[in-house]
């Protein structure tokens, strides 16, 4: 058998990762700006969550949903406490998209009603209604396409007000900074007159931070930097670093029912430890503070790099637009510099999802790959 070829590969093979660094069968290492694609939130091959997953292994790994497992709430405690949502409630599941899955369900349980507003360039994952509310023709099936979304310009508070007025609007989801869309932010005046349009008309307002949640932005939601709290945020990406685990979190107004949702996989005894150990590793070593004063740092001097056109972003998520596509750059960075970046689906957009345990050595190490490889090669 062979494997349905879905992605263009970059010429490495990751043999052993450690810290902020891979190391690959060529037997390079390389600098990890990237992530994993954001996942990786507290560095590779951390000793605590290394020995948490190990011990829960030779305990018990898994059993299904239908039985006590006093770990789905130690982590829910753990959750509500760092990100301050401790009133809230977790529904645990396996991956982003079945988080937005999970919320666009418990909005329309919840109104009656299936209209869903939605932002231009949203990313918000690959299942049926996940690509009913991307803004993607690229990921996008006839069968993913529904009359229920509408896609509005970011920060457009007149047509905002327009669509939510008329009444027939069950959930109006965003991301808290547009992730794959090339790092595109949400002014908060905006982020502010949603929460209390939506408040006003009784609209479900989901919050995908499954890019931009758990530290990344310096804040432990980046929504929490406008002061704004949703009805329902997701999250995944950071959560297990790597391991898969994602969750719905939804505000005390939701009732839950039996039946309503549910997974095999969710929540289950190991996905609980590794996500678990992850929030212990972000509280332990401070990583939200890291993600700030890192992040802030690097903001500033990028704004001086040559030929750079905009600098946007927030904490550990930037994105650096070029007035040229970045894939001979992102390839020299890795080449040249050993330096591996991700990129978006604006082909001029380079984007910076480093470890929060990122240090300043290491944002020195980037910044100048970054300079080395602007001044000595010409991109057009
Ligand atoms: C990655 C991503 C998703 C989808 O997550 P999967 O785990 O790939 O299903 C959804 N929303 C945002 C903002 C993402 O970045």
């Amino acid at each position: 058998m062979n494997i349905f070829d879905v992605y263009p590969l970059l010429d490495l093979e990751p043999v052993k990762a450690e810290g902020n660094y891979i190391f690959c069968s060529n037997g390079k290492k390389y600098l990890d700006f990237y992530g994993g694609h954001a996942v990786i939130s507290i560095g590779h091959s951390n000793p605590h969550y290394i020995s948490k997953i190990s011990e829960q292994l030779n305990n018990i790994g898994f059993y299904s949903n239908s039985v006590q497992n006093p770990l789905q709430a130690e982590l829910a405690q753990k959750l509500g406490a760092l990100s301050g949502y401790e009133d809230y409630q977790l529904f645990l599941c396996n991956s982003g998209a079945e988080a937005i899955e999970n919320a666009l369900k418990m909005a329309s349980f919840h109104t009656g009603k299936s209209k869903v507003i939605a932002f231009n360039k949203a990313f918000h994952g690959r299942t049926t209604s996940a690509l009913s509310v991307t803004d993607n023709d690229k990921y996008t099936a006839p069968i993913n396409e529904s009359n229920n979304a509408i896609f509005l310009e970011i920060n457009d508070l007149e047509a905002f007000k327009q669509e939510i007025s008329k009444g027939d609007t069950c959930a109006v989801l965003l991301e808290g900074i547009q992730g794959i869309g090339g790092i595109r932010l949400f002014e908060d005046s905006f982020l502010q007159e949603v929460e209390s349009l939506c408040e006003k008309h009784n609209v479900v307002f989901i919050c995908d931070e499954i890019q931009s949640g758990y530290g990344r932005t310096g804040a432990f939601f980046a929504h929490q930097h406008a002061g704004i709290t949703p009805d329902i945020i997701t999250v995944a990406k950071g959560m297990g670093n790597g391991f898969p685990v994602a969750g719905t979190i939804l505000s005390p107004n939701f009732e839950a029912v039996h039946g309503q949702l549910g997974s095999t996989f969710g929540g289950n005894q190991l996905a609980c430890a590794a996500a678990t150990a992850v929030l212990e590793i972000i509280e332990e070593e401070q990583l939200i503070d890291n993600a700030a004063i890192h992040g802030n740092a690097l903001f500033k001097k990028l704004n001086t790099l040559p030929r750079i056109m905009e600098v946007r972003g927030k904490g550990l998520m930037i994105g650096l637009e070029f007035p040229f596509p970045i894939k001979e750059l992102r390839q020299q960075l890795i080449n040249q510099e050993q330096v591996v970046t991700g990129v978006a689906s604006n082909p001029n957009v380079l984007r910076l999802l480093p470890p929060l345990t990122i240090t300043k050595a290491e944002i020195d190490h980037l910044f100048t790959a970054l300079q080395n490889v602007l001044t000595q090669h010409v991109y057009q």
